[in-house]
């Protein structure tokens, strides 16, 4: 598949309507790092760091990820990768740091709050990226940021790791990039101070989704009950980008449906200048922003709000059919 879009491969996505969006890929291993020249993506939009805790029965050590986080960094040739600090729980067990049963774990104690509850590890991943960079810059994500006061809290433990390493004589990153996650419906109504506090923002798709319409991502009966292209969540997702423009806050999209090209051109549509997905949808995600004008799908999107349907793709395949 990926022969078939090597014609475009070094060409950007820029649509008919002179729109550019930036394409990233989604990793999590090293295997993975090899697709950032074949795929053409531009960087890594996010490296999920839990997958090397999953594959291991103990801890690892600080020197062990500081040595794979900087090999990720070599492979990576001076593109930016967005390192996702660890996001347990919910679907991904460490069997080493188990959490208490929990009747809702998708609800529970997982990601920042564990970071931010038992510090330690956090501590250490934070720590073992700084060395990795060794003087590169280095980016940063937080991951199912709930409110504010996460955001700070998780950013003054990187201003102490940072400080840390300063005092050891340690070579600091050469720029240091700190964004979160929106995960949750409540981060896109944070106070304004929020958005103007925070380097970037990334949406993770996949989480939003089921918390926005409670529909369990895990569960088979409902996780597709409900379109991406609800009208309903298209429109929250405006006023997220709307939000990001009004203070200058770089927005990109990360979930699943980022690498959907249907699902990826309504996202460029209602706003979105980046988008990371696996490697293999770079190509076909590409192909389709090449050739369909955006402020026209735009309008259709919203005509479909106006007319109030329930989801906007009969009118987007519609649409895009046209563009040919
Ligand atoms: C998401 O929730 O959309 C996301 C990118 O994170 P994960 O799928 O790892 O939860
Ligand atoms: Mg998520």
């Amino acid at each position: 598949a990926q022969e078939r879009y090597a014609s475009i491969r070094d060409k950007q996505a820029e649509t008919p309507c002179g729109r550019v969006i930036g394409l990233h890929m989604n990793a999590g291993l090293m295997a993975d790092l090899p697709s950032l020249a074949g795929s053409g993506a531009e960087g890594v939009g996010l490296f999920r760091t839990e997958l090397q805790f999953l594959v291991r029965n103990q801890m690892p050590k600080r020197s062990e990820l500081s040595a794979l986080y900087s090999r990720v960094l070599d492979a990576a040739q001076g593109k930016r990768v967005v390192f996702r600090t660890l996001d347990i729980g919910s679907d991904k067990v460490l069997p080493y740091m188990k959490p208490n049963d929990e009747p809702n774990p998708a609800l529970g104690w997982r990601a920042i709050r564990v970071g931010l509850d038992k510090p330690g590890v956090m501590r250490m991943q934070l720590q073992a990226l700084i060395r990795a960079a060794h003087g590169r810059p280095l980016t940063v994500m937080f991951p199912f940021v709930a409110q504010y006061g996460e955001y700070l809290a998780a950013k003054a433990e990187m201003d102490k790791a940072m400080e840390r390493e300063r005092i050891l004589g340690h070579p600091l990153p050469a720029r240091l990039e700190v964004g979160a996650m929106l995960e949750t419906p409540s981060l896109a109504f944070a106070p304004e101070q929020f958005f103007e506090e925070v380097q970037f923002l990334s949406i993770g798709g996949n989480d939003l989704k089921q918390f926005f319409f409670a529909a369990d991502r895990e569960n088979e009966r409902v996780r597709r009950r409900y379109d991406t292209l609800n009208v309903s969540f298209l429109t929250f997702l405006e006023n997220i980008v709307d939000r990001c423009r009004a203070t200058s806050t770089p927005l990109s999209f990360c979930g699943e449906d980022a690498g959907r090209p249907v699902e990826a051109a309504c996202l460029a549509a209602i706003g979105f200048d980046m988008l990371s997905m696996r490697p293999a949808s770079i190509g076909p995600v590409k192909s389709i922003l090449r050739r369909t004008r955006l402020d026209g799908l735009r309008d259709v999107i919203h005509a479909a709000r106006t007319r109030g349907e329930e989801s906007a793709r009969p009118a987007v395949m519609d649409y895009l059919a046209s563009q040919g």
